[in-house]
């Protein structure tokens, strides 16, 4: 499609420009080199942590380094620390002990110091919790499911956000949630939980797929199955941080702002190369091409805190702007893997207006329209205001490998497609900051409250 619009119609934008932005990202290796600085250098970025700030003081130099001016806008985070974490399968006869590995999920509270022991019970949906009734009273009950694909993400995803809650109205003693995850060298994967404010909490932690296994064997078997569990995870009161804001003024229609962002956070684990080091490397890569280029519109980089478990950086960007006119947003928080489509979520005419811009990106591997939406959890409260959304749709295919877990980490980061990726989010960037059209409004999304890092957020397949 976007070959045969080459051919009818001279390019709206300068052959030269585009050179110099793809050039600059594909030649320059500062991408990668970035986020090396912010992942082997800072280290994790749990929102609250000395890591967290520390990010952010980097990214201010960053920017300041690329003559794009920046500051910090306040956000208070909740301030969640792991502690300690064992849980083993109690020998019974015809069981042998087996040390478990899991990890907390952010957000969950602790053990007694001692741990508690109880008899696990098997489901596969939040629903089934309820059903069970009495039958989880006192129990640890395990969310077993069977994500295979990056997909699963958003249809198992509720089991690790929801599913402990209600285990604990139902007056279950803990929760174990298999990994969500697309692979296991017996690394478990965290993640937030959500306990509405008030409601019961109890002990939640993720449990690494092949342990899951064995457990769903065993009470397969029909054996029973009593594991002991220590968590010395706890809140901390609220803490002061940031969302990291710059911004290179339009030279025409300075009020008209495309915003793109990533976020700075990360959990605690490993360094966070590919969630989110990877967007945050893509979007000071961008402001870095496009500085030289004065577009005419204003693009905005937010790189957002607390997008893992809290999401209040996002929500304090759209209450701080969401009055001003934002006529397209853009987010990088899908990886390192190389680029694949474009999506866009606008109004009637959207993909007539883009596609003219987008020949550049054939030399990058992107060649199509995304069928899915752009998603993105930072900019969704913006999203919910009516604002057109857009992304580069990149391979996820081993995302859900890594994603949450010990393992991601810069060594997983091909650098040639990071540098694809920033060329091709940088090139998209200045063309819904240059063309002389803007997208039209999509229709609103649901009015609901949006749950934080909602599971969605994250790539479907390509
Ligand atoms: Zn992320």
């Amino acid at each position: 499609l976007l070959a045969l619009i080459t051919l009818v119609a001279a390019p709206p934008y300068s052959a030269e420009t585009a050179a110099r932005i793809i050039g600059g990202a594909l030649a320059d290796g500062s991408a990668y080199a970035r986020l090396a600085e912010l992942t082997d250098g800072i280290g994790p970025r749990l929102s609250g942590s000395p890591g967290a700030q520390a990010a952010i003081a980097w990214a201010l130099s960053k920017f300041k380094e690329d003559g794009v001016a920046a500051r910090t806008e306040p956000v208070k985070v909740p301030h969640w620390l792991r502690g300690e974490e064992r849980a083993a399968i109690v020998s019974t006869p015809g069981v042998a002990a087996h040390a478990l590995a899991v990890t907390a999920l952010g957000g969950s509270p602790g053990t007694p110091p001692s741990g508690i022991e109880a008899e696990v019970v098997e489901v596969r949906s939040v629903a089934e919790v309820a059903q069970l009734g009495d039958r989880v009273r006192g129990k640890i009950v395990f969310f077993d499911h069977d994500m295979s694909t990056p997909k699963g993400y958003g249809e198992f995803g509720p089991l690790r956000m929801k599913g402990p809650a209600e285990a604990a109205r139902a007056g279950a003693a803990a929760a174990l949630v298999r990994s969500l995850a697309t692979a296991s060298l017996r690394s478990p994967h965290t993640g937030a939980t959500i306990f509405p404010e008030g409601a019961p909490q109890i002990p939640a932690a993720a449990l690494a797929t092949e342990d899951a296994e064995l457990i769903h064997r065993l009470l397969a078997r029909g054996v029973p199955v009593r594991v002991s569990l220590t968590l010395g995870c706890r809140t901390l009161p609220d803490v002061d941080s940031a969302n990291v804001v710059a911004e290179i003024r339009g030279r025409e229609r300075p009020q008209e702002v495309v915003v793109i962002g990533a976020h700075l956070d990360s959990w605690d684990l490993a360094t966070g190369a590919i969630d989110d080091g990877a967007g945050v490397s893509v979007v000071l890569e961008t402001a870095r091409l496009l500085a030289r280029e004065k577009p005419r519109r204003t693009v905005r980089a937010v790189l957002f805190i607390n997008e893992e478990n809290g999401l209040r950086g996002g929500k304090a960007y759209a209450a701080a702007h969401g009055s001003e006119m934002h006529v397209a947003g853009l987010e990088s928080d899908s990886g390192a893997g190389r680029p694949l489509s474009i999506a866009l979520r606008a109004g009637s005419g959207a993909q007539e207006l883009v596609a003219p811009w987008l020949p550049p990106l054939l030399q990058l591997g992107v060649d199509r329209f995304a069928t899915d939406e752009p998603g993105g959890a930072d900019l969704s409260p913006l999203a919910r205001l009516g604002v057109a959304t857009a992304a580069v749709k990149q391979d996820v295919s081993h995302y859900f490998d890594l994603h949450h877990s010990a393992a991601d980490t810069l060594d997983k980061v091909v650098p040639a497609d990071l540098a694809r990726m920033a060329a091709a989010f940088a090139w998209v960037t200045y063309a819904l900051a240059e063309m002389p059209g803007t997208l039209s409004r999509p229709p609103p999304l649901p009015a609901t409250e949006a749950p934080f890092a909602e599971p969605e957020h994250h790539p479907a397949a390509k």
